[in-house]
Order: structure tokens, then C-alpha cells, then sequence
């Protein structure tokens, strides 16, 4: 059995004291349930304080994105050895935001994917298609695509501890989910691409997250799904209320 994995991505939303709040809360009441993990990946100048306010809860807490390289000429980036030094544990990689704007692409993210593991952090790699990609028909073939390149030339032990995100990015931010059955149908083929590039073993064990206008009132829905593990959550994680609703479909 695969735990359930719910990850907030809260963007670039909020404040310090904000997020101190947040963490407060949640870490007061979070389920205590070993078959479903809760991770908030914030913005960089929170993760010093977030990760002190989860120390002995389940809470973990991961960042939005980081550079593949150790240190370096890299104005204005954050490397793996920062979060790791910090006590992050995950770091989403790829979203389709910074596939957008900040020009990453299949490559970079699997540089950042190998960087996580070196540096002993959990991946959340994302991957989706858009709705121009949907309506060709071209959705297979793209998610494929990403899902090679994105895992390339890692080991099956790392392979079964990444976090795939599947993310329609028509869904995302717009209030349009997909469907549990369409959101699933395109997991399950996430499982079989890791299947064909490792094993079936592998494949058993990877976690995969839909996401995309996740909230309370549809994840019950996802999650009975047999490809769901999870869920990677933008605007409904920002709320501790919203959030533990969340994190409570899990267990
Ligand atoms: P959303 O964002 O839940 O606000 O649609 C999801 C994401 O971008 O990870």
C-alpha cells in the first residue's frame, strides 16, 4: 500500500508572520496517521522558521523550486546544500510556472532532479500538458516525454522515492478540475512509463499526485482512485482549516 502524500504549494503567497500562523495551527491538530504525510513547500525566506515550527510533528516541510548546482556565480538562486542544511525534506521541481516563466525545461529539471538525490531530498517533479495539447490528443505523448526525460539516468531506488505530480496545467489556479476518471487515466499511464524505464516493483511503489484545483470538496474523489496517491494543492492549501481537511482525506 502507498501512503497518501498531500503537498501544499503555496505559491508566492504570504507573509512571515502569516506563515508562522499557519504553521501553528496545522502542526497542533494534524492527524497523526502514518498512511498519509502533509508537506507544505513555501516560499524560501519561510523556511528557516517553518522548518523549526514542525520540529516533533508530521509536518514536513519542502521548497517551491532550487538550483541543480552546490554554490556558485548564480545571482538570486538557492541550492540543494541550502535546503538540506536548513531540514527541508522535498522540493517541487518543474512546476508548469517555472517551465513558463523561468524557461526551465525537461532538461534542467532532471539536472535539479539528480541534485535532489544528492543532496537527500525528496522530489516532487511535475509534469501536464496544456489544453491545446489535450484537444490534439497529444496528451500521452507529452506526459511521456516529460516522465523520461524528467527521471533520466536514475537509479530504481530513486525512481520509487520521487513524488510525480501530474498536473493538468488547464487546471491549475481555474477552478476546473479534472475529472477523477481523467486525472487517473493519465496517472495510471504514469505508472506504466515507470514501469517500462524500471520495473514493476518500481513502478508499485512510486507515489503520484494529481493536481490542479484540488480541494476539500473533491479529493475524497481523487483519492479513491487507483492510481491517486496524492495530491499537490495551490490555493486550498493556504488555509489551515482547508489544508487539514486535506491531509484528513488522506488517512
Ligand atoms: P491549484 O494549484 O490547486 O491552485 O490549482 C495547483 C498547483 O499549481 O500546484
Amino acid at each position: 500500500m502507498r501512503n497518501k502524500v498531500i503537498a501544499g504549494n503555496w505559491k508566492m503567497n504570504k507573509v512571515l508572520s502569516e506563515a508562522d500562523q499557519f504553521a501553528d495551527s496545522v502542526t497542533a491538530s494534524l492527524p497523526n496517521d502514518d498512511n498519509a504525510e502533509a508537506i507544505v513547500c513555501a516560499p524560501f525566506p519561510f523556511l528557516p522558521s517553518l522548518v523549526e515550527k514542525a520540529k516533533g510533528s508530521d509536518l514536513k516541510i519542502g521548497a517551491q523550486n532550487m538550483h541543480f548546482e552546490e554554490s556558485g556565480a548564480f545571482t538570486g538562486e538557492v541550492s540543494p546544500v541550502m535546503l538540506k542544511d536548513l531540514g527541508v525534506t522535498h522540493v517541487v521541481i518543474g512546476h508548469s510556472e517555472r517551465r513558463e516563466h523561468f524557461a526551465e525545461t525537461d532538461e534542467t529539471v532532471n539536472q535539479k532532479v539528480h541534485a535532489a538525490f544528492n543532496h537527500d531530498l525528496t522530489p516532487i517533479v511535475c509534469v501536464g500538458e496544456t489544453l491545446e495539447q489535450r484537444e490534439a490528443n497529444e496528451t500521452m505523448n507529452h506526459i511521456e516525454n516529460q516522465v523520461q526525460k524528467g527521471l533520466q539516468g536514475l537509479s530504481d531506488e530513486q525512481v520509487s522515492s520521487t513524488i510525480i505530480a501530474y498536473e493538468p496545467i488547464w487546471a491549475i489556479g481555474t477552478g476546473r478540475t479534472a475529472s477523477s476518471e481523467e486525472a487517473n487515466e493519465v496517472c495510471t499511464q504514469i505508472r506504466n512509463i515507470v514501469q517500462d524505464i524500471t520495473s514493476e516493483n518500481v513502478a508499485e511503489k512510486v507515489v503520484i499526485q494529481y493536481g490542479g484545483s484540488v480541494k476539500p470538496a473533491n479529493i475524497d474523489e481523487l483519492l479513491s482512485q487507483s492510481d491517486i496517491d496524492g495530491a499537490l494543492v495551490g490555493g486550498a492549501s493556504l488555509e489551515p482549516a482547508s489544508f487539514l481537511q486535506l491531509v484528513e482525506a488522506g488517512t
